[in-house]
């Protein structure tokens, strides 16, 4: 069986261009003891890969150039030795960028059983979902009537942000780039607030104007202006979680931070990053919490999705240009 699976030929600087993306394809080795065949049906593409893009390592190690590259997935074993796992199985794994993936048993998660669509194992209840859960609670430690304030609020981390906080009486305000998710935003009780065209000056105002009570919360998804408006708009004690800084993923060399880091100690604020990662351990905790009121319809999951594996790097580029509302996906076809 063959397997169609991009590689990176170049890394990039700045923006990359679509020509450094390879499809190729391989002959499938028989399969060993203890692994699966997957037939992929939906591919994650992430800001973090990115950062995969650099050649050196960060927090997670780059993509080999000439070599698959991968991410998460979503998809159905077509063929399995190992005892666990049986065909027809549904899985998330991390074989993506790729229509069949062959992997070891022992690295997938079978799909429970909650009454959601699968892809939504790639952003609600997946590795997106988790870090905005993670985020919002435990390094934030948002609690009832926190004034919230999040960047990137539409996307797939931060529309679950915003809602979650809704979820516990929090007055939120969230950052979007176009009309469209402004009016989602708006639509679902966020009070929203562009940064396009905006000083941080300008958009610190607007933000004073969706929130005079001044901000408790801020989910950082984006840095640049946004950071720099927020922290001059932090109450006393207010909490910072350092999600993301998409705007600086791009950047050929480090920017200069914000000049006003200094209302971190005059508002006695605290700011902290964080890797969903480290926090794993949790993830059936956070799929206890969220996956039935998902289910329930409770939170409105967004999703845009390309068709076809040949699309997998425009659905990635599309990511820096604000062209997803909610989760980007790419839907294989059969
Ligand atoms: P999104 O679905 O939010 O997609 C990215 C969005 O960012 C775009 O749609 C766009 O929205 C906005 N954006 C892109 N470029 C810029 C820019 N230059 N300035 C301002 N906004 C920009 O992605 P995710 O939800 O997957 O990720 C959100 C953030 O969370 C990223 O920073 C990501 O790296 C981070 N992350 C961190 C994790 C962790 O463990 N710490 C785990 C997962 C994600 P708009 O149209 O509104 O501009």
């Amino acid at each position: 069986m063959q397997s169609r699976y991009f590689t990176l030929t170049d890394y990039p600087e700045g923006v990359p261009s679509r020509e450094i993306f390879k499809l190729e394809s391989q002959e499938l080795p028989d399969l060993a003891h203890g692994e699966v065949r997957i037939k992929n049906r939906w591919l994650s593409v992430d800001p973090y890969m990115r950062g995969r893009m650099s050649g050196v390592r960060t927090y997670v190690p780059p993509f080999e150039l000439g070599q698959p590259m991968d991410g998460g997935a979503i998809g159905e074993v077509i063929e399995s030795n190992d005892e666990k796992l049986k065909v027809g199985d549904r899985v998330s794994h991390m074989g993506g960028w790729r229509d069949v993936a062959q992997v070891s048993g022992e690295s997938v998660f079978k799909l429970p059983d909650h009454d959601v669509p699968e892809q939504a194992y790639l952003g609600v209840l997946g590795m997106p979902g988790m870090t905005a859960w993670t985020g919002l609670n435990q390094i934030a430690e948002c609690r009832a009537g926190d004034n919230v304030l999040v960047s990137a609020a539409s996307g797939a981390v931060g529309s679950l942000v915003v809602q979650l906080a809704k979820a516990k009486g929090c007055h939120v305000v969230g950052i979007a780039g176009s009309a469209h998710k402004l009016a989602w935003l708006e639509s679902i009780g966020v009070e929203p607030v562009t940064y396009k065209e905006r000083t941080a000056k300008e958009l610190g105002d607007a933000i004073a104007l969706a929130s005079p009570e001044g901000i408790d919360v801020y989910f950082e998804n984006v840095g640049g202006t946004c950071l720099e408006a927020a922290l001059d708009h932090l109450n006393e004690g207010a909490r910072i979680a350092v999600c993301g800084m998409i705007t600086s993923y791009n950047e050929r060399q480090e920017g200069v931070g914000p000049g006003n880091l200094f209302q971190i100690v005059a508002r006695r604020a605290r700011m902290q990053g964080f890797i969903v990662a480290d926090h794993w351990s949790n993830y059936g905790y956070f799929l206890n919490d969220v996956a039935p009121q998902v289910a329930k319809g409770t939170f409105d999951y967004q999703e845009t999705v390309e068709e076809g594996l040949e699309r997998t790097p425009d659905a990635f580029l599309a990511l820096f240009e604000g062209g997803n509302t909610g989760k980007m996906l790419v839907k294989l076809n059969d």
